[in-house]
C-alpha cells in the first residue's frame, strides 16, 4: 500500500484532542486503576454500541502517537508519520461515502469527525478510556480514537499489517452510515422488544459495519482529496489480505480464547472470526454496500 504524497488531508475531519489533558475521567476522578476502567468500559458499552469489541485494559495508556495532525502537510516526510497516514485514511473514507451514499441509499452523507485521544476522553456517549479500543459515539456523530491500538493490533492482537489502521477506521465510520440510515436507532428499538435477541442484534451491526468496510476497500484506491489527486497510489492484495487478518483476529471466538476462557456463543457481540472476514469479503467483492444487509432473515445464523 502507498499512500500519494500529494494529497491532502481533510483536516476538517479530524479533531486532535491528544496532548491537551482533554478526557481526564469521569468528575475529576483518574481513570486508569483497573477497578474504575472496568466501570469506564461498561458504561460506554452501554450507550455506543459501536465499540471495537475488545477490551484491552489500559493497553495504549495514553502513549504520545507524534505530531498534532495540524503539522501533517504534503509530501514524501508527511507519510511516515501515523498522524498523517490516518488523517489519509479518513479522507479516503470520507470521500468513499459521499459519493456512494447517495448512489446506494439515495441519502446525503454527513460529514463525521475522526477524534484522537491519548489515555481517556469524554464524549456526549460517556467517558471512556483507551482500553475500549476504537468506537463511535451517535450522540456526538464522532469516531473516537487512541492511535496507540493500532500498536495493541499489532503486538496482541496479531494484526500488524498496516492495512489492518483504515480497515478500523472504516468500520468505526461504517457504524457512522448506520447511524445516518437509522439502521442502529431501529436495531435499538428491537433490542428493547426483545432482550434476548440483543446481543445477536449486535453481532448483526458489527459484521454490517464490516461489509461496510470491505465495500469502502473495494473503492479506496480510487477515493480522491478536494483537489480530485488520488489518495492512494497503489493497493494490492496483500493489503487487503491484512485487512482480512484483522478482522479475523477480532472475531469474539478468537478474543475469547486469547482471553484464556471457553468460546460462549451466547455473549457473542461482534461474531465469529470467520463471519466477520466473510463480511468484510462480501462487501470487498461486491463493492456494494447494499449486499451487507446483514439484517435480512437468514443472513446471520
Ligand atoms: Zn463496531
Amino acid at each position: 500500500m502507498e499512500l500519494n504524497e500529494r494529497a491532502d488531508i481533510d483536516t476538517g475531519s479530524i479533531e486532535d484532542g491528544r496532548g491537551s489533558g482533554g478526557g481526564g475521567g469521569i468528575g475529576g476522578l483518574p481513570i486508569g486503576g483497573g477497578g474504575l476502567a472496568g466501570v469506564v468500559v461498561t458504561l460506554i458499552i452501554a450507550l455506543v454500541g459501536g465499540y471495537f469489541g475488545i477490551n484491552t485494559m489500559g493497553g495504549g495508556g495514553g502513549e504520545s502517537t507524534g505530531q498534532p495532525i495540524t503539522q501533517c502537510s504534503t509530501g514524501a516526510e508527511q507519510l511516515q508519520q501515523l498522524v498523517c497516514r490516518n488523517g489519509l485514511y479518513v479522507t479516503s473514507i470520507q470521500a468513499y461515502w459521499r459519493d456512494e451514499l447517495p448512489q446506494a441509499f439515495g441519502e446525503q452523507y454527513v460529514p463525521a469527525k475522526t477524534h484522537l485521544f491519548e489515555g481517556s476522553v469524554n464524549t456526549a456517549c460517556g467517558a471512556a478510556d483507551s482500553g475500549v479500543g476504537p468506537f463511535y459515539c451517535p450522540a456526538d456523530d464522532k469516531v473516537y480514537i487512541d492511535l496507540s491500538f493500532y500498536q495493541v493490533l499489532s503486538r496482541q492482537l496479531g494484526a500488524p499489517g498496516e492495512f489492518a489502521q483504515p480497515y478500523v477506521l472504516a468500520h468505526e465510520y461504517g457504524h457512522h452510515i448506520q447511524d445516518v440510515l437509522g439502521t442502529e436507532a431501529e436495531m435499538r428499538r428491537r433490542q428493547e422488544r426483545d432482550p434476548d435477541s440483543a446481543n445477536q442484534e449486535s453481532v448483526k451491526l458489527e459484521l454490517q459495519a464490516d461489509c461496510y468496510a470491505g465495500a469502502w476497500a473495494n473503492a479506496a484506491a480510487n477515493t480522491t482529496d478536494k483537489d480530485g489527486d488520488k489518495i492512494f497510489t497503489s493497493l494490492t492484495g496483500t493489503d487487503i489480505q491484512e485487512g482480512i487478518q484483522a478482522a479475523g483476529q477480532i472475531g469474539d471466538d478468537t478474543l475469547q480464547q486469547r482471553g484464556g476462557g471457553r468460546v460462549d456463543p451466547e455473549q457473542f457481540t461482534h461474531g465469529t472470526s470467520e463471519q466477520r472476514q466473510h463480511w468484510f469479503r462480501v462487501g470487498y467483492e461486491s463493492g456494494d454496500p447494499k449486499q451487507c444487509d446483514t439484517f435480512k432473515a437468514g443472513a446471520v445464523t
